[in-house]
């Protein structure tokens, strides 16, 4: 499952104190019309709720992460999902003591401050969908309307 797109424009911006991070990124992509993209953040949050996948259990366990960490890397994309542009990002965050930890970007992390650069990718769509054998909504064929 892949397409070959070209390289569009880039839309940067800041986020606002108290902003859901996921929410927040997910608005700005709909409200640039972002179908295809690639997303990269930098900042920090005043808590944070990430994700590991269990692949055993095909579904996610969360860390409720409560306390100020930097955004030392966020890296996502921008897909179709049911028609809407839908982020996928994962973050890694470090704590007051320089420790890194992250995982899959979940709502509930409350930004801090964050600035993100989004790349409009040209050209091409993805679309998620429900993928069996990992229980995930992954890039899937386009089912015919
Ligand atoms: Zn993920």
């Amino acid at each position: 499952m892949r397409v070959r797109v070209a390289t569009g424009e880039v839309v940067m911006g800041r986020l606002e104190r108290g902003d859901d991070l996921l929410e927040a990124l997910t608005a700005v992509c709909r409200a640039e019309g972002v179908r295809l993209g690639r997303l990269e953040a930098l900042g920090a949050v005043e808590r944070a709720v990430v994700g590991f996948y269990d692949q055993d259990g095909l579904g996610y366990r969360y860390h409720e992460l409560d306390e100020p960490l930097e955004i030392l890397v966020l890296v996502g994309n921008v897909s179709l999902r049911d028609g809407q542009p839908t982020v996928h990002a994962h973050v890694v965050l470090g704590d007051a003591e320089g420790r890194a930890l992250g995982g899959h970007l979940a709502p509930g992390t409350r930004v801090f401050a964050c600035e993100y650069s989004v790349e409009i990718l040209e050209g091409g769509e993805l679309h998620r969908g429900a993928h069996e054998p990992t229980g995930l909504p992954l890039w899937v064929r386009k089912h015919p309307a």
